[in-house]
């Protein structure tokens, strides 16, 4: 990008003179609206009866006349639809108008088939709600602005990659998949808080049941982020032009969020630093390449000429709020593993963040709640993590057996990580595995009946310093002579690959 692309915007220093928008203070604060999309979980699209279900088939095979915006159709709304989406205006605390509209936004785009998009514009189902998450100085409040709904559109497939296709096809399958727009205040002060926000979101969204995070594409968040002096937001309200705010569009991801803001910030202050005016626009996140692009999308507000779309009549829904029943929702189960489980607090937050685990752990507490809290939050996530499993995978009854064997003292800790690890990657490669306490009888694991691998491997390291001197000054053959003073300490009971695997363990250990 060229020098002379970054003209001063007169306007922009007529409002804010002086040093506040060409200089970096030490505390520029970082300003932070979000806008996320998310497919609702509806069997059905939003305006027809084709079913949402689509992601294993072939293209363009879940579509009809009104999700294909034929001449003639008319949409019909769903009323599953509504119901979800005031689920969500009721857990998010919002209030509901008397009366909402659906509107037309027009603009061309292939994945768009009539040329328009069905959403709502300047009568939301839902306004003035929040979500409190944990900020970075305590429990903190986030407005939402709007709730509202809106379909889908298509997808398109660009073959040959998407920054040179060699030609691009359209899937409308996606197109009229129920959306809610949720639109939060600029309150968010950090990429740290932005990703808190949306994974509190998306907890809250699944323990409501109208939503699949793990379904691809159901979620797509734009942020809005610029740095301004600090209390300039709080003086000057929203709608006054600052420095410049980027929009940026299309990130895909919880962890691409936070990637996509961190490059946004730095971009900007450096920016800053060398008296560039920040201009406002939108950009392109590449998850990929974790940075932002420039974006040669110009659309302002009133390109999409929004009108009332004629073929829906107004919602009048307001009323069906007081039938809405909400279930349990993350903070309230958070303190309920508190107070009725003896949870920590970070164990009980992390445990509650996806009603999925949330499940699984009291289905394995009985045995020894915080014991199991420990082993699931801060073991079994982080072992599921890296082979990229899911809780799903895990059986209940073989964790509560592991549990058992770690809670009597049958296997070390170490042991049990050993177990665990064993089982997963059997799982992972199988589709099944041994029970834990068959897998300890197996690699005679048990402190009592069989030979703790670790507990041998320190003894035998101490009572042989020489040869690990040895190895650690170079010489292989001192880690042969080492394996086969365990073997002969064990009498050669051990599993020769998990004797290996413990002794580099424990020597790197030492080395550190
Ligand atoms: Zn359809």
């Amino acid at each position: 990008m060229t020098r002379t692309q970054h003209k001063p915007d007169l306007s922009i220093n007529l409002q804010d003179p002086g040093r506040e928008s060409t200089q970096l203070l030490p505390d520029d604060e970082v300003i932070i609206g979000l806008e996320i999309h998310c497919q609702l979980d509806t069997r059905t699209k939003l305006f027809c009866g084709c079913s949402t279900d689509y992601r294993d088939d072939g293209p363009n095979t879940h579509v009809c006349p009104i999700c294909l915006g034929l001449p003639g159709s008319l949409p019909r709304i769903n009323k599953k639809a509504i119901e979800f989406a005031l689920r969500v205006a009721k857990a998010l605390n919002c209030d509901v108008p008397e009366e909402s509209e659906f509107a037309r936004k027009n603009y061309f785009y292939p994945d768009l088939n009539k040329g328009y998009q069905i959403t709502q514009y300047d009568k939301p189902l839902a306004v003035w709600g929040y979500l409190d998450i944990e900020g970075e100085d305590g429990e903190k409040r986030v407005r939402i602005t709007r709730i509202h709904l809106e379909e889908d559109p298509g997808r398109l497939v660009h073959k040959g990659g998407t920054d040179r296709p060699k030609y691009s096809l359209v899937d409308y399958n996606r197109s009229g998949i129920p959306l809610i727009e949720i639109v939060t205040e600029p309150d968010l002060r950090s990429p740290k808080e932005a990703r808190r926000f949306l994974n509190k979101l998306r907890a809250t969204l699944e323990y409501l049941d109208v939503f699949d995070s793990e379904k691809e594409g159901s979620l797509r968040v734009d942020a809005n982020i610029s740095i301004q002096p600090r209390g300039w937001f709080d003086r000057e309200r929203k709608g006054k032009e600052g420095r410049g705010r980027t929009e940026i569009k299309n990130i895909s991801s919880y962890k691409g969020a936070e990637k996509a803001l961190s490059f946004e910030i730095t971009r900007q202050k450096n920016l800053i630093r060398r008296g560039h005016i920040i201009e406002t626009a939108t950009r392109h996140f590449v998850e990929g390449q974790g940075v932002t692009t420039a974006s040669r999308s110009k659309e302002q507000e009133q390109d999409y000429r929004y009108f009332p779309e004629p073929d829906l009549r107004p919602l009048r829904v307001c009323s069906w709020l007081s039938d809405v029943v909400l279930p349990e929702l993350p903070d309230a189960r958070r303190a309920r593993f508190m107070d009725m489980y003896g949870c920590s607090p970070n164990h009980a937050r992390t445990l509650t963040g996806d009603p999925r685990l949330a499940d699984f752990y009291e289905s394995v507490a009985r045995e020894d709640p915080v014991l199991a809290a420990t082993w699931v939050a801060d073991t079994l996530l982080g072992e599921l993590n890296y082979r990229d499993m899911g809780i799903g995978t895990v059986s209940p009854e073989q964790f509560i057996d592991l549990i058992r064997l770690v809670r009597t003292g049958e296997i070390t800790d170490k042991s049990g990580i050993e177990v665990l690890r064993i089982v997963l990657d059997q799982v992972k490669e199988k589709g099944c595995s041994e029970a834990p306490s068959a897998c300890v009888r197996r690699l005679s694991m048990s402190k009592s009946g069989g030979t703790d691998i670790a507990l041998a491997v320190r003894e035998v390291l101490d009572a042989h310093p020489q040869a690990v001197a040895d190895f650690h000054g170079g010489r292989a053959e001192a880690f042969n002579f080492l394996i086969g003073q365990v073997m002969k300490k064990t009498r050669g009971r051990l599993d020769p690959a998990d004797l290996n695997r413990t002794l580099r363990e424990e020597l790197c250990r030492q080395e550190r």
